[in-house]
Parts: C-alpha cells; sequence; structure tokens
C-alpha cells in the first residue's frame, strides 16, 4: 500500500514573516491529516527557518532544486545535495516545468540532478509534464517517456524504489486548468507501466503524485484514482487552510 504524499511547492514566494505564519498554520492543523505524509518546499533561504519551525513535527521538508555535482566546488548559484541533507530536508524537487521550460534544463541536466540528490541521500520529486501544444499534438506519452527515460538510463529502474515521480501537465500549472481525473489517471498509469517494464516491484512501489491547479474543491477526485499517490502543490500550499484540506483529502 502506498502512503500518499502531499508536497507543497511555495516556489519563488515568501518572507520570514509570511513563511512564519505559514508554517505554524500548517502545523496546527496537521493533525486532522490522517494518512498523508506532507512536505512543504521553501525556497532555499528560508529552509533554516522552516526547519527550525518544523522541529519534532511529522511535516517533512524539501527543496526546489539542487546542483547536479554532488561535490562542493565552484558551481556559482549552485546549492549541494548535502547542504540541503544537512538543513534537514528529505525531498528535492527536480525538473519543475519552470525549471525546464524557463531556464532551459535538459532532461539530461534534470538526470543528473536527480542522481546528485539519491547520492546526499535526498529523496528526489521528479517532475514530467507535457506542453499544451504536445498534449494536443497526441505527444504526452513520448514526452512523459523522453523525461523518464533520461533518468533511467543514468540511474536504472532500482532508483526510483526511494524516488517520488510528479505529473505535472504544463498547460495545468499556475493556469487554474486542472486536468480531469482521468486524463491524470491515463498518464499516471502509463508511467507506472513504463517503469514496471524494467521492474514491477519498483513500479508497484513507486509514488506517483499529481500536479497542477490541485485545490481543496478537486483534490479528492484526483487522489480517488488508483495511480494517483498525492499531490505536488504549488498555489495552493501559500494557503495554509487550503492546503490542509488537500491533505486530508490524500
Ligand atoms: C507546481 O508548481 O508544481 C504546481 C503544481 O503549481 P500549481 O498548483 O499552482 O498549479
Amino acid at each position: 500500500m502506498r502512503r500518499p504524499l502531499v508536497a507543497g511547492n511555495w516556489k519563488m514566494n515568501g518572507s520570514r514573516e509570511r513563511v512564519r505564519a505559514l508554517v505554524n498554520g500548517i502545523q496546527a492543523g496537521i493533525g486532522s491529516v490522517e494518512r498523508a505524509e506532507v512536505a512543504v518546499c521553501p525556497p532555499f533561504v528560508y529552509i533554516p527557518q522552516v526547519a527550525e519551525l518544523l522541529a519534532g513535527s511529522p511535516i517533512a521538508l524539501g527543496a526546489q532544486n539542487v546542483c547536479d555535482h554532488a561535490e562542493e566546488g565552484a558551481y556559482t548559484g549552485e546549492i549541494a545535495g548535502s547542504m540541503l541533507a544537512e538543513l534537514g530536508c528529505r525531498y528535492v524537487i527536480v525538473g519543475h516545468s519552470e525549471r525546464r521550460n524557463l531556464y532551459g534544463e535538459s532532461d539530461e541536466l534534470v538526470a543528473r540532478r536527480f542522481a546528485a540528490a539519491r547520492k546526499a541521500g535526498l529523496v528526489p520529486i521528479l517532475c514530467v509534464g507535457e506542453l499544451l501544444e504536445e498534449r494536443e499534438r497526441g505527444e504526452t506519452e513520448a514526452v512523459v517517456a523522453r523525461q523518464l527515460d533520461a533518468v533511467l538510463a543514468l540511474e536504472g529502474a532500482a532508483a526510483f524504489r526511494d524516488a517520488v515521480i510528479a505529473y505535472e501537465p504544463v498547460w495545468a500549472i499556475g493556469t487554474g486548468r486542472t486536468a480531469t481525473p482521468e486524463q491524470a489517471q491515463e498518464v499516471h498509469a502509463f508511467i507506472r507501466a513504463r517503469l514496471a517494464v524494467h521492474d514491477p516491484g519498483v513500479a508497484e512501489a513507486a509514488r506517483i503524485l499529481y500536479g497542477g491547479s490541485v485545490k481543496g474543491s478537486n483534490a479528492a477526485d484526483l487522489f480517488a484514482q488508483p495511480d494517483i499517490d498525492g499531490g505536488l502543490i504549488g498555489g495552493a500550499s501559500l494557503k495554509a487552510d487550503e492546503f490542509l484540506t488537500i491533505c486530508r483529502a490524500a
């Protein structure tokens, strides 16, 4: 039985004061979340503050990206996995569509970031998903397969035993336009089947999250699908009540 995971991706939002209020708000209601594992991924600079606020809490900490080089060195602007682990991070998002599309991160670079995360003992949350024009051209499966295969080629299927995949159709991110539960389930089942070709046990155990305009009002229907094991939540993770409603739905 896969334990659902709901992870909040705060993106580039926050201030020390708003971070404190948000974490305290989530903490206050976390007791009402029965089954799901909950994680928050603040901007790098707030990770120490959130780690302190979360001390003793069941809420896990994550980051939004990680350097593809495991060793320290001359990589200006990058953050090593070992640094994130030292600060108490358990998860790290890799290959978010904003990284791929706004900052030009290739499938190969994302795969290297995934590998570096694992090397540091972090659990990567690998984001995959198609652009609207790719969906309209009928290329959804080909795009998701290509993104997944880059990681499989570098790290092998066993790496997914302790990793998480997030299917995030790019046309649904921050747009208010959610994939229907059926559309999402179809792609989640495709991802699981693709893993199963390599290792059926890993495929069965892997958690596959859905992300893209998940809200309190649509979360339960999405999470009811057999291959949807929780969510990666952007905008709605910045409001404690809304985020908690999503966590309870999982
Ligand atoms: C995301 O950025 O991962 C995301 C899913 O954003 P939103 O929930 O705002 O669509």
